[in-house]
């Protein structure tokens, strides 16, 4: 690959590009700081036929082997204000912005409706991938449009929230289009007269707590970073993916043949037929929460954390999480799905 222009790396030790921070090895790493440069990295990808992973701030991927192929790292840069008025503003946000960094910048600027998604890691370019989701509020409710590089034909094509097709942790670019873009930026709009949703049961019971009546959206920031520090694991003390698993939906007659056995079982009505159902619940009552082999381990305050206690390796991780499906199986007949990019 010539080296003229990008930034590239040989042989690169992945612990520090993912959450999870265990180690893997990439044969290429390229930092892409512009659109030439993933234009020019793509073209060269394709030439040598070389397998490649466009990666951000790697806290939704687990590297379980090494990658023998090229790592996008993306760092396309800039927020741009498309449009401004007395109720909202429109704004333009580069692939690799960091997310909670956006949040605050908006928070600071009193525009409201991603202020309950303050503290998930990562880049903006990966929030529409799972249509990123915390206490009551999904992306999909301020993203006007999404624009992405078609790999095929190298051009740059926009995608309006419908054809997003966004769903619970879903969306066009995790399925249809896997593999097939790169999203480059994205434009949300946000309100400056905003209504903070807090009906998020963990955020209701703190703000009140508080004492906090009439909550601004600097009080929701707040305390949505408050609740979440106290339940997560911050990764960089202890490597974790967040919610290795999605919440499953089921079946409203299975859930009701559980709900006889386990009393206390949760469910959200999805449809009229379909109940979601918390899979934290199921994993902790099946006992796995504080559990622990070698450095691989169920985190002791949240079941839904896989976390890394030191030098476990990607395999052992999917080891467990793949245990934990199994046994979720076997005593509940629910089939879990995990939440984390396999690599
Ligand atoms: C402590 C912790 C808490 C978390 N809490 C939440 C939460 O509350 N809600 C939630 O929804 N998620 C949560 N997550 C998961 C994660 O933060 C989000 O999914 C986040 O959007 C991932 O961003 P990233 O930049 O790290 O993506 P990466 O992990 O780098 O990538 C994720 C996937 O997107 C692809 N990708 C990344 N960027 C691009 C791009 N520009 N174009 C095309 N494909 C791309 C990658 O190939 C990969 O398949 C949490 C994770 C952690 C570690």
């Amino acid at each position: 690959m010539p080296e003229q222009n990008l930034r590239i790396s040989k042989n690169v030790d992945l612990s520090s590009f993912a959450t999870m921070h265990v180690s893997a090895k990439a044969k290429t790493l390229i930092e892409i700081d512009s659109l030439e440069d993933l234009i020019q990295a793509l073209h060269e990808i394709k030439r040598e036929e070389a397998n490649f992973l466009i990666l951000g701030g790697g806290s939704n991927v687990l590297f379980v082997n090494d990658f023998d192929g090229v790592i996008l790292n993306i760092n396309l840069r800039g927020i741009e204000i498309l449009e401004e008025t007395d109720e909202q503003v429109l704004l333009k946000v580069a692939a690799g912005e960091n997310w909670h960094e956006l949040v605050l910048y908006c928070v600071s600027n009193g525009w409201g409706g991603i202020e309950n998604l303050a503290l998930i890691p990562g880049k903006v370019g990966a929030a529409p991938i799972q249509n990123i989701g915390a206490y009551g509020v999904e992306l999909s409710q301020v993203l006007v449009d999404v624009e992405a590089l078609m790999i095929e034909s190298m051009t740059l094509e926009t995608f309006s929230n419908e054809e997003c097709k966004f769903g619970y942790r879903e969306s066009i670019f995790k399925s249809d289009l896997k593999g097939k873009t790169v999203i480059t930026s994205i434009t949300i709009a946000l309100s400056k007269n905003h209504t903070p949703n807090t009906e998020y049961g963990a955020l209701k019971s703190l703000l009140s707590a508080k004492g906090i009546e009439n909550p601004t959206i600097k009080d929701v920031c707040d305390t949505v970073i408050e609740v979440r520090e106290s339940k997560l694991p911050d990764p960089s003390e202890l490597g974790n993916n967040g919610s290795f698993f999605k919440n499953p939906v089921i079946d409203v007659f299975l859930f009701n043949e559980l709900k006889k056995k386990y009393k206390d079982l949760p469910g959200y009505p999805v449809t009229e037929h379909l109940v979601k159902v918390p899979a934290g619940w199921l994993i902790d009552t099946a006992g796995w929460k504080g559990y622990r082999k070698g450095d691989a381990g169920v985190h002791e305050k949240q079941a839904l954390v896989l976390v890394n206690y030191g030098n476990a390796s990607g395999a052992q991780i999917y080891k467990l999480s793949e245990a934990i499906k199994q046994d979720i199986h076997q005593k509940f007949g629910i089939e879990l799905e995990r939440e984390v990019n396999i690599v």
